[in-house]
This record gives C-alpha cells, structure tokens and sequence, in this order.
C-alpha cells in the first residue's frame, strides 16, 4: 500500500528558526538592537501558559528578547488596554501579543484593536486583515502562513486545484483560505453547517482541517493523493494531543499528511519568529 509522505513541521520550523537567528545576528549588528517581542499573557489559562512558555523560548533561542507580561486573571480591560497603549508607544518594543482567550470580562475584539497595526504580530488587527483581503502589505496571521509554508515545502503546485478548508474562524480557516487563493488554488469554505462534509472534502486535491474536534476527518472523506493538512489540537481519553484527522486512516490515502504534534503547531511559533522581525523592520524602515 502506497503511505502518504509526512510533512515534517518541526523540521522545517527548525529550519526556519535558524534562518531567523542569522537574520537577527545582522540586525543586531545593523541597528544596535534585538528585536522585541512583549507577549501578554491574563489569568492562569493551562493550555495559554503552555503556549506562551513555547513562544518565549522560541524567542530566546533565535536571539529576539522577550518581555512576558503577567496579569492577574481579574485585570480589568481598561488596565489590559492602558498596558498596550503603554507597549504602543514604547520605541523599544516590536512586537505585541495578546495570548488568547482573554477571560471573559475582558473584550477580546476591544484588545486585539488597541494593538498598534505595526506592532500586531499576529495579524489579526482589523488593518492587517483588511491588508490580507486587499493583497495590500501585512502582517499575515502566523498559523496560516506556517500552514501555507508547509503545503509549499511538498514542491507542489497549487494552481487549478481543488482546496477545501474545514473551518472559517478568524484566525485560521479565513485566512488560510485566501493565502490559498494567492496561490491560485479554487478555494472552498466548509463549517459546521454543512451539508455532507465528506462530500466536499473527497473534492479536495489540498485539505486544510482547522475545527478542534478530534477524528472528524476519516480516510474515506479524503480524496486519493490529497495534501492534508491538520490543524487541529485535541486532547484524547488519555490526555494525549491529538488533530482533528484521523491519522492512520488517513496516510494511507494521502500524498502528503501532517502529524499532529509535530505538524502546524511548530510553525506557528517560526512564523510568529518570522512576524516579529517583520514588524522590527518595519519600524526601522518607517
Ligand atoms: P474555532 O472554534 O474558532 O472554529 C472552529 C470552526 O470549525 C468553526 O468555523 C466551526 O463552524 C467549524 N466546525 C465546528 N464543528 C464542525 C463540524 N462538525 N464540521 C465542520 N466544521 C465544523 O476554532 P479555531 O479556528 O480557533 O481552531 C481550530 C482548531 O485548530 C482547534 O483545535 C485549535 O486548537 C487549533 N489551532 C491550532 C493552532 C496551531 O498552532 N496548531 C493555532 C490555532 C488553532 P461554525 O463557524 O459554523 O461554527
């Protein structure tokens, strides 16, 4: 039986890290400075601490400093929004991030829009998005872009073929959709509503999976060769992460597959290494 190949995200998130620390050795020697990353972390959220300690010690390893920022889980929003404006304004900060969710006082959208445009790291301030949409300069959301960098380290190409995306949050399944439509690939939006899933995935030559339900997508919704990609991260019975493709039915049809870990979630923390000096050049360029 013919395995699909496995797209290897922690190497290639390796590979990007190091690209990215020679890269902030020249900037350093350029400009007199590393760049900087604050990243704000309110409450004591188990899976955001987590995420946050990988950010930090990604940052730590390719040379850009860190500033973690802790609140207390009762921080009210306007104490959340005067420290960003604070951080806006600090020349000596490059790069904000808001780990979310924020608790439930607090107005994620309000949050996300206090962050300066320049200084969003992670894309989501409403001026990188419209940026995004308008094929304009901006900085792309860091799950995304990891997801588009590991579907073009296969070599192939995606004009004219079929993509289905499996979700359409924000953060994920929109933009990824239309990174896949920079690539000329025709794009199809699937979510919760609808109708027969396992028919709109079987069309599809690349399918990216962003939903956060484990075992959703099973080998005989998937077409023969299809590139897929699993965004999800799920915990099993057993406290395991898993995503939301069922692996072992799956590779055996795919050309190419992502494991779960080891698959996106690497990439976004290279891509948010990559954002970071983006915006640090940014502000160095004017
Ligand atoms: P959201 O919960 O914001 O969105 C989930 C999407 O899945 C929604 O659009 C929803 O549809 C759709 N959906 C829900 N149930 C079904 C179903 N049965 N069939 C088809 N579609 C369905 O999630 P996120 O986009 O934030 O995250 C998705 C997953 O990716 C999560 O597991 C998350 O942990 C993971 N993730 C991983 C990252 C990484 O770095 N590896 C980064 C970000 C997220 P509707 O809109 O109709 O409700």
């Amino acid at each position: 039986m013919n395995m699909g190949q496995i797209i290897d995200g922690k190497a290639l998130s390796a590979a990007i890290k190091d690209e990215v620390r020679e890269q902030v050795l020249s900037l350093e020697k350029e400009y007199g400075r590393r760049p900087c990353l604050c990243v704000i972390i309110v409450g004591e959220n188990p899976a955001s601490q987590v995420y946050v300690r990988n950010k930090v010690k990604a940052a730590e390893y390719v040379g850009i400093d860190s500033l973690k920022v802790e609140l207390p889980a009762e921080t009210s929003e306007e104490a959340l929004l005067a420290r960003i404006a604070a951080l806006n304004a600090d020349p000596g900060v490059d790069g904000i991030l808001v780990q979310l969710p924020l608790p439930k006082h607090i107005d994620e959208e309000k949050v996300i829009d206090a962050i300066a445009r320049e200084k969003d790291v992670d894309g989501f301030h409403p001026a990188n998005v419209a940026g995004l949409w308008l094929g304009k300069d901006c900085i792309v959301p860091c799950t995304p872009a990891g997801i588009v960098r590991l579907i073009d380290s296969t070599g192939v190409s995606l004009a004219g073929k079929q993509a289905v995306v499996v979700g359409r949050s924000n953060i994920v399944g929109k933009p990824v959709a239309k990174l896949l439509l920079d690539r000329n690939a025709t794009v199809t939006i699937a979510h919760s509503r609808t109708a027969d899933l396992g028919a709109v995935t079987s069309q599809a030559d690349v399918l990216v999976v962003a939903v956060g339900k484990a075992g959703l997508i099973t080998g005989d919704m998937i077409k023969p060769g299809a590139i897929v990609i699993d965004v999800g991260m799920n915990r099993d019975a057993e406290g395991k992460l898993c995503g939301d493709v069922d692996f072992a039915s799956c590779v055996e049809k795919a050309s190419w597959i992502t494991p779960v870990p080891g698959g996106v979630g690497p990439m976004t923390i290279a891509m948010l290494m990559v954002n970071t000096v983006s915006c640090f050049l940014a502000g160095r360029l004017g």
